[in-house]
């Protein structure tokens, strides 16, 4: 036990502190999914990784100016940089960006068209027509940059004021965002010309996932996932290093598996990261295997150090909720917690498999409200490694009694 609970620590300081940038592209992102590859193996389990392409990037910071103002501007994710001139034009809603002649010029969005953060152009497992529609009108209006005037949405964004509306490196028209107030300081100089520098740079890389698997039937697979990567500017301690940790731990708990099913202990690379690469290939490499797989359990923002530890199910069969819930009432720290559907979960339940999350009862009460996550407030000080430890035990005895 004790033991455990020192590896709890061991491998959070590692995914948090000694690799200090998990996300996708990045040295560190390949530095995490290599310590987990080689963690696993050291535990006795067959490793395979799945390489995809994706580019890094890095910020460089950006200044807007009209005549002797200057405003300040972050630039989006992944955008291209720029330096360019321009006549600043606005658009607040999809109607008056449609209306709006923007070749050439510089484009404010603010109010309502940007309410919430636009899906990445690729992105396949929701993308409302809305956005697609923005995107689209964005694309054949051709401006030189856009200036983004967002709030705040805690539900899509994190806890980042302001937020980037645009996250998204297969689009390229480069683009900077404000808070509200920025915008409403900028918004009266429609007409004047605007000038944007941005330093922003895309950097070609890569990526893996890790598949660590026991057992020996491949035909009934239990397949755990916890997404290994972050956002920029964020350790990533509870979204999603204590996932991966309970990952390693029953790595440990499960070394002696001796059942009739196939385990797979999954670091998904890229829920957090505009194209998802990690999820997109593990689909693609599964497309007419789904049916093989009894249950996911995804594991994100586990081990919050307030509340309980909430598990919540998916279409399970009656007789495995059943064994699932006499678990968690062997544990004091769990309890059965709602349905959400932010995780890489959905991603399973969409193709026709049962599911249960695990999670933190404070994240699943505050998901719209909390402002941590994706911040460089989801630091190792928040996450308990003692429940971490809980909920490997809980989930290696569920699996036992599968
Ligand atoms: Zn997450």
């Amino acid at each position: 036990m004790k033991n455990l609970h020192q590896k709890s620590e061991t491998y959070l300081q590692m995914l948090c502190s000694q690799i200090a940038d998990r996300s996708v592209g990045s040295e560190g992102n390949r530095a995490a999914t290599r310590y987990f590859e080689d963690m696993a193996c050291s535990l006795g389990w067959d490793t395979e990784t799945q390489e995809f392409d994706a580019m890094d990037w890095v910020d460089g910071g950006a200044s807007l100016r009209c005549g002797d103002d200057s405003f300040r501007v972050n630039v989006s994710p992944y955008s291209l940089g720029c330096d360019v001139g321009g006549q600043l034009v606005s658009a607040s809603s999809i109607d008056e960006l449609e209306r709006t002649n923007v070749t050439g010029k510089i484009l404010l969005l603010h109010g309502e068209i940007v309410k919430e953060q636009l899906m990445p152009k690729n992105f396949v497992f929701y993308n409302p027509e809305e956005h697609q529609r923005i995107i689209y009108l964005l694309e054949i209006g051709a401006p030189l940059a856009i200036v983004c005037a967002t709030g705040r949405n805690p539900s899509l964004a994190g806890g980042i004021y302001p937020f980037p509306l645009i996250e998204d490196g297969d689009f390229d028209i480069p683009s900077v965002y404000m808070t509200e107030e920025e915008g409403s300081r900028l918004l009266p100089n429609v007409g004047r010309i605007v000038q944007l520098n941005s330093k922003s740079r895309r950097v070609p890389g890569n990526g893996y996932n890790v598949i660590a698997c026991k057992g020996k039937e491949s035909g009934k697979r239990i397949v755990l996932t916890a997404h290994i990567d972050t956002k920029k500017g964020t350790p990533g301690a509870i979204d999603n290093a204590s996932g991966v940790v309970v990952l390693l731990l029953l790595a440990d708990l499960l070394r002696d598996y001796d059942g009739n099913k196939l385990i797979e202990l999954v670091a998904l690379n890229g829920e957090d990261y505009y194209a998802v690469p990690g999820q997109m290939l593990y689909v693609h490499q599964n497309q007419d295997r789904f049916q093989e797989i009894l249950l996911n359990i995804n594991i994100d923002g586990a081990g919050y150090k307030e509340g309980g530890s909430a598990f919540s199910f998916y279409g399970l069969p009656g007789e495995m909720e059943n064994h699932a819930k006499d678990v968690i009432h062997n544990f004091d720290g769990i309890v059965e917690g709602s349905a959400w559907v932010q995780g890489d979960h959905s991603i399973f339940i969409q193709n026709g498999c049962p599911a249960m999350a695990v999670s933190s009862q404070w994240f699943t009460d505050h998901i719209d409200s909390q402002e941590i996550t994706h911040t460089p407030k989801d630091n190792i000080d928040i996450v308990d490694p003692h429940k971490l430890v809980e909920i490997a035990h809980a989930l290696d005895m569920f699996i036992r009694r599968i």
